[in-house]
């Protein structure tokens, strides 16, 4: 599966299940879901909960790959293009981290 036919699969299931009824979550918020779920991803790592971190982290993609669809942007295009320009940069992009 392509990755721009996932986001669309991915935001269909989503607008099905009432999370796009207009006015009812702004951009903000919808990224700090995406929060919630790496906050979700690292509550499972350090409770050693291995078995979990998969789908926190399947969480993560999924709600910005909804949420890249949602507002009509090419996420697989956007993704070619900055792999691409990241294996252009210089180690370490030439700075610590
Ligand atoms: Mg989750």
């Amino acid at each position: 599966m392509h990755i721009r036919d996932a986001a669309r699969e991915i935001h269909a299931t989503a607008v099905e299940k009432g999370f796009w009824n207009p006015g009812e979550i702004t951009f903000g918020e919808r990224l700090m879901l995406v929060v919630t779920e790496a906050s979700e991803a690292m509550q499972a790592y350090k409770k050693k909960q291995d078995d979990e971190i998969p789908e926190e982290l399947a969480d993560i993609v999924i709600r910005v790959l909804d949420m890249a669809e949602g507002y009509g942007y090419d996420i697989e295009a956007a993704i070619a293009a900055k792999m691409q320009k990241n294996k252009a940069r210089p180690y370490k992009h030439n700075g610590r981290l």
